[in-house]
């Protein structure tokens, strides 16, 4: 079987590699062209990069023999998923490799902005001996917010208590429980932000994490607090936090990760408060090594048919399993980011029961990791798929129950899928109306709802008047309504419309059409 490496990889992967048995021939042909990749994919089994190689559907294509294909890292933006999940191509990352490296880099930042360690050792070497500019602040007995409690969060967390700093983490998908056993006291973003001298980011970038720390957040910080971003640039709104710089609300910011990279025209590179680096996060040689062995051994494990464990596209699931479930796993992986995209709170349990023609499938785990897929992809950086799902949603403290009904009310399948929070409970009902999906109940409410695109949903007074009001809102922001509809339990009782719009909706828009008189509740979700 022949592995084709493309890109420059740590040379311990290709090593193990070449010592897997002599059924394996590896061909590094690292840096070559398109036009070289066009013709040496075509008798690979396997195909492994970095973020270099653009693997797109023509290589795709092209790769007639291609089982699987291998990403030494994280990020997977330069492989064509869809494409390669069409041909039934396996793809695997390495998305724990760099986790210590991250969060290293982050204590060396911590500790960079509490002694000044880089304004200091430029100025030594300008010629000045400036002891007093250069007074620091301790880390013992200091408080920590750590927002985003994953695999790097907790790292930082654990790293962080050798410096006797007091642990708080902000992170709404951790229970409580899961951050006692890391030992680490979970708040709420106001808490965290609010009692916190140094707070660091550690987040994916998502809709919700996109600019989190705007002008509000920075202004429920403490006075003189630091904040570290090595997650993603798009997690701090740059302005505001220049202006926190400038007014000296904060003490400083350490930076790895920019919006736009690199940040050359950035102000904040000409800030003294203002540490930065260019992305170094996860360089280090060791991260590089890990990622390499990691992919290649995952490569191999699916050239060997053995089970590999970060599979990012698709399942390792027999195929006739998959062709009895065809079509209901886009539905249920859409229900699954339906829920957590409109349910408030930390989750705490989720149930989902499996009705009329499904009770007679065996194999209704795999829709359980695709309604799982469906939640916890958008909140978490990589590495969640149809095998291993179930495993990270019960790690993260979720309890998860499964169960068969017979009666479908109309339908001749149907799936409910009940999610608790600490806040509210809330219940999705879906099913394929022939091939397609369809969501037909929201929170009781029957509806009948393709799971795409962008919709607005509005509980609100059943009187008249309410409908126009909220077009009229949507419409001054020059958000277009494509379609929508209303409906409601009994008369009188709250009305759910649900709206689908061609624009963007922003957490600022929702907060507008929650002002509304008579609206009670408002949630937008992206599909
Ligand atoms: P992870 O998926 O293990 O953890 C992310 C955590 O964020 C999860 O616990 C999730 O529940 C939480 N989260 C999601 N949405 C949230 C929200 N709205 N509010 C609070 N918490 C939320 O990811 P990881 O491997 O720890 O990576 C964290 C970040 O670090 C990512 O943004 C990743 O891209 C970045 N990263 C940066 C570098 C670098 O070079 N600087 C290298 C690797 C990773």
């Amino acid at each position: 079987m022949k592995i084709l490496i493309t890109d420059v990889l740590h040379e311990a992967g290709v090593e193990f590699l070449k010592k897997a048995g002599d059924d394996i021939e590896v061909e590094a042909s690292f840096d070559i062209s398109k036009e070289e990749l066009l013709e040496k994919v075509k008798d690979a089994d396997a195909l492994i990069v970095r973020s270099r190689t653009k693997v797109t559907r023509e290589v795709i294509e092209a790769g007639k023999k291609l089982k699987v294909i291998g990403r030494a890292g994280v990020g997977v933006d330069n492989i064509d998923l869809k494409a390669a999940t069409e041909r039934g191509i396996v793809v695997v990352n390495a998305p724990e490799a760099t986790s210590i490296t991250v969060a290293e880099h982050t204590l060396g930042l911590i500790l960079s902005l509490a002694r000044n360690i880089p304004q200091a050792n430029a100025s030594l070497k300008s010629g000045k001996w400036e002891k007093k500019k250069f007074l620091g602040v301790e880390l013992r007995g200091k408080t920590l917010g750590v927002i985003g409690l994953g695999r790097i969060g907790s790292a930082v967390a654990k790293k962080a208590k050798a410096f006797e700093m007091k642990i708080l983490a902000y992170d709404p998908y951790i229970s409580k429980e899961r951050g006692k056993e890391l030992g680490i006291e979970i708040a709420t973003l106001e808490e965290v932000l609010k009692n916190s001298d140094f707070v660091t980011l550690h987040v994916p970038l998502t809709k919700q994490t996109y600019r989190m720390i705007d002008k509000q957040a920075i202004s429920k910080m403490k006075n003189n607090a630091y904040i570290i971003n090595c997650a993603r640039g798009g997690v701090i709104d740059e302005e505001a936090l220049y202006e926190a710089l400038i007014s000296e609300k904060l003490a400083g910011a350490a930076l790895d990760v920019f919006e736009k990279e690199p940040p050359f025209d950035s102000p904040l590179l000409k800030l003294e408060n203002v540490i930065v680096t260019p992305h170094l996060g996860a360089s280090t040689e060791e991260a590089q090594r890990l990622a390499s062995t990691i992919v290649c051994e995952e490569v191999l494990k699916v050239l060997r048919n053995q089970p590999a464990r970060n599979v990012v596209n698709m399942p390792v699931v027999p195929p006739e399993i998959l062709e009895k479930l065809k079509g209901y796993l886009p539905l249920t992986e859409k229900l699954g980011s339906f829920g957590i995209q409109i349910a408030k709170g930390r989750i705490k349990e989720i149930s989902i029961i499996y009705c009329g023609k499904l009770i007679e499938i065996e194999q209704v785990n795999v829709l359980t990791n695709s309604i799982l897929c469906g939640i916890l992809k958008p909140i978490l950086t990589e590495g969640v798929n149809l095998l291993n799902a179930s495993v990270i949603a019960k790690n993260r403290g979720i309890k998860i129950t499964e169960g068969k009904r017979e009666e479908a009310e109309k339908f001749e399948s149907l799936i409910i899928l009940n999610i608790k929070t600490d806040a509210e409970e809330l219940s999705l009902r879906g099913t394929l109306v022939g091939e397609e999906p369809r969501i037909v109940g929201i929170d009781g409410y029957d509806v009948s709802a393709y799971p795409e695109g962008r919709i607005l949903l509005v509980v609100h007074e059943d009187k008249p008047g309410m409908i126009g009001k909220v077009a009229l809102s949507l419409g001054e922001r020059n958000i277009n309504i494509a379609s929508m509809q209303v409906g409601r339990k009994k008369k009188g009782e709250p009305q759910l419309m649900v709206i689908y719009v061609d624009h963007k909706i922003t957490k600022d828009v929702e907060k507008k059409i929650a002002e509304i008189e008579g609206v009670y509740k408002v949630r937008s979700v992206e599909l």
